[in-house]
């Protein structure tokens, strides 16, 4: 008996791709190994497939007419549907691609939403909207996406949102061998592999001891923490920024720059990105799981506390 192959497709829409070259930079495995080592068949990756266009047009006519198995359709980008709904802001060969797409979901085992824009709608669907961007099965969050909300793949999963923005190269292999191998894929309620988006951003963080003695920066490139005044949102993001650190070594709290929440639904959210929203002295989103009155009550023990290596700065992050 034959090896048995995964026929894989990776459809860009409207995207920057940054999924993509964050996929060049995977290591664990890299793009040829798991392509070689699982037995996929890429029938076509925009930047890293050997395939000519008219072979991936053919390939969608074979989908769609169930000649050609589809088991992982991977969909990178937001998917436009203007203007007033006819997709054509967005087009492949002419149609409009977001309604290719939604045919194509239908034909696939998994669906793979790679990067915030495919998941939520992301930059492009950001206010004013004007291409009518929208994920693949939610907008910012809610239902509006492409897929209705009980959409199912033909394997019973709805869409597998990894975002990012961009993903985590290793978030997108390792969802991809799950799939391939048949491993079980627990995902959170936001669709998001729970393996991949459980852990904060700021449970990694260097900066954390800064955070616990509320030394707070309101500058970049300084040595504390950046909640309190430059808008980080590591305390309530789920990503593996600084558990499974980029390029082997940095993030982006790790280089000074806060947590842009860039995985969440509401990104890029409606507010300046690099500023913490108070209500008088107090952030009016506090870390995850923490109330209001204790935050207030700790907050001023804790600077009282802090020793003095953290207060003169003397530890690096
Ligand atoms: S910089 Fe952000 S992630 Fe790091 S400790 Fe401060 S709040 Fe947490």
């Amino acid at each position: 008996m034959g090896i048995i192959k995964t026929n894989l497709l990776w459809i860009q829409a409207g995207s920057c791709s940054g999924d993509t070259m964050s996929l060049l930079c995977a290591d664990k495995p890299s793009w040829p190994e798991l392509v070689a080592q699982h037995n996929i068949n890429v029938l076509w990756q925009p930047s890293l497939s050997t395939r000519s266009f008219n072979e991936l047009l053919t390939d969608i006519d074979l989908i769609l007419s169930d000649q050609l198995e589809l088991n992982i359709l991977c969909i990178e980008g937001s998917l436009a549907l203007g203007p007033n709904n006819t997709g054509m802001f967005d087009t492949l060969d002419s149609k409009p691609k977001a309604f290719i797409v939604k045919e194509l979901a239908q034909k696939a085992d998994y669906v793979v939403a790679v990067g915030t824009c495919a998941a939520f709608g992301g930059i492009p669907a950001a206010p004013p909207n004007p291409t009518e961007c929208t994920g693949m099965q939610s907008f910012q969050g809610s239902d509006d996406g492409l897929l209705p909300m009980d959409w199912r793949s033909n394997k019973g999963l709805p869409v597998i949102n990894i975002s990012g923005c961009p993903t985590h190269p290793n978030t997108i292999m390792q969802t991809i061998i799950a799939l391939t191998q048949g491993y079980p894929l627990p995902l959170n309620d936001m669709q998001q592999p729970k393996a991949h988006y459980s852990t904060l951003v700021h449970q990694g963080c260097s900066r954390n001891e800064y955070h616990e003695y509320d030394i707070e920066e309101d500058k970049f490139g300084e040595a504390g923490c950046l909640f309190y005044n430059l808008g980080c949102q590591g305390p309530y993001t789920t990503a593996t920024c600084n558990t499974e650190l980029w390029n082997n070594r940095s993030s982006k709290t790790r280089e000074g720059v806060p947590c842009l929440g860039c995985v969440s639904p509401d990104f890029p959210r409606n507010a300046p990105l690099f500023t913490t929203e108070k209500v008088g002295d107090i952030p009016v989103a506090l870390p995850l799981g923490v109330s209001r009155p204790r935050y207030m009550a700790y907050k001023g023990l804790a600077k009282d506390a802090a020793p003095i290596r953290i207060i003169e700065r003397k530890m690096k992050p």
